[in-house]
């Protein structure tokens, strides 16, 4: 891999006066114009602080929630300039469109060192249709190009793939690239090996599944997904959530882990009720009833897990072990958190909700890395080309 980075972009060309162009992502969770989290915003800072000190003219755009196409006030990323200006410390003019005549006004008024932030780019369709002309004009704004996204890495987009072959020098931010850095790790991992994967749907995680049997010494499955996985082997999971249509892929899989030597772990009791709204009466249970669905792994297998983690030299994980939301079915969830905190080996979360799970045990300083971007990172770690990734090389070997 070729990509340029953000310091080789700083000595030469050199950025002094230049406009930069920087797909970040601001993508934070906004209730009526008041942001929630700026864990994203925050994660933007170095590559931004890099820029506006060695006296770029910033552009910086971002996506936010899924518009489809049309302007949606909510989604307006005007909130995040105020946060961005007291975070960097200046002043951050805001463009109320990511292209015509406020953007091209906003990025010739910039001074060195003065940062614009651009409309939600999702406000048109040319951002995730990547359509050549929207890309073109997004591109004209600046000279120079800084991909900081990684949670949009994976995705085709205008503004991180279309535009790059149009822009002089294209980069790598600090955050894309610590991202790529420690992900690359988990191509020839310390051993022992464990990947721990939950969440709802087999079917999400099926490519990761198949491609970490390969190279990974175990993998403890929990969440629902675990029950396809049970059911499919004929054992009882009551009306837990499962994929019938996923049964043979299971099948396949445990095959294919007992012939890699990988081994596949999954739940031995569980936490069960009737139904969600049952949880105050849920029980732990080695086999799950008919008339009751599994919600969480229960504590034998939950210090199994743990076990595993803090004997791990390398570990990711994604998704969560139960329905952590609900605080009687999250006790899986934050004890694996525990462990995979407390684990000396290089630890690797990614996914929305781990992370949330993490940060509701305040054990986000003691993980490793956290990655941004869940699916990114999952369809990175399987070995697949992400676009974003893929044309700054293009760029990088001067073929784009
Ligand atoms: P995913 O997006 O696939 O990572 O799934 C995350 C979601 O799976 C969370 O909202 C969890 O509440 C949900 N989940 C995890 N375990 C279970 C379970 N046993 N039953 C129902 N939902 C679950």
């Amino acid at each position: 891999m070729a990509v340029r980075d953000l310091d080789s972009l700083l000595s030469e060309p050199g950025v002094q006066g230049r406009r930069v162009f920087v797909r970040c992502d601001l993508n934070v969770p906004i209730k009526e114009g008041v942001i929630r989290d700026t864990t994203r915003i925050d994660a933007s800072l170095p590559t931004l602080r890099k820029l506006t000190a060695a006296g770029a003219r910033v552009i910086v755009s971002s996506h936010l929630g899924r518009p489809k196409g049309q302007r949606n006030e909510a989604m307006s990323l005007a909130p995040v300039a105020a946060v961005l200006a007291e975070r960097l410390g200046c002043s951050v003019d805001f463009a109320d469109d990511c292209v015509g005549a406020s953007a091209e006004t906003g990025a010739a008024g910039l001074a060195d060192g003065q940062v614009l932030l651009l409309e939600n780019l999702r406000f048109h369709a040319g951002e995730t249709d990547n359509d050549e002309g929207f890309a073109e004009r997004l591109a004209s704004l600046a000279d120079l190009y800084v991909n900081d996204a990684f949670g949009t890495a994976h995705r085709a987009h205008a503004s991180t793939a279309g535009m790059v072959p149009h822009v002089a020098h294209a980069a790598a931010g600090d955050l894309l690239r610590g991202e790529l850095a420690y992900l690359n790790r988990l191509f020839e991992p310390e051993r022992p090996f464990l990947c721990l994967l939950g969440g709802a749907k087999v079917s999400d995680k099926l490519g990761v599944l198949e491609a970490l049997i390969e190279r990974a010494d175990a993998i403890a499955v929990g969440g629902a997904m675990a029950y396809t996985f049970l059911a499919a082997e004929g054992e009882a999971v009551g009306g837990s959530l499962v994929e019938p249509d996923r049964f043979d892929d299971a099948r396949r899989m445990r095959a294919r882990a007992e012939e890699k030597g990988c081994r596949l772990l999954l739940p031995s009791d569980h936490i069960v009720a009737a139904s969600v709204e049952a949880a105050d009466a849920s029980q732990t249970v080695s086999q799950i009833p008919d008339d009751a669905l599994g919600f969480d792994i229960g504590p034998e297998t939950a210090d199994r897990y743990a076990d595993e983690a803090r004997a791990a030299r390398t570990i990711l994980w994604n998704g969560p072990m139960g329905m952590f939301e609900v605080s009687a079915f999250a006790s899986g969830t934050e004890a694996v958190a525990r462990a995979v905190a407390e684990s000396e080996g290089l630890s690797v979360v990614g996914g929305g909700d781990s992370l949330a799970a993490v940060n509701q045990c305040g054990l986000g300083d003691r993980i490793d890395h956290l990655s941004t971007g869940g699916g990114a990172s999952l369809e990175y770690v399987q070995g697949l080309t992400l676009p974003g990734v893929a044309a700054l090389d293009a760029a990088a070997e001067g073929t784009s």
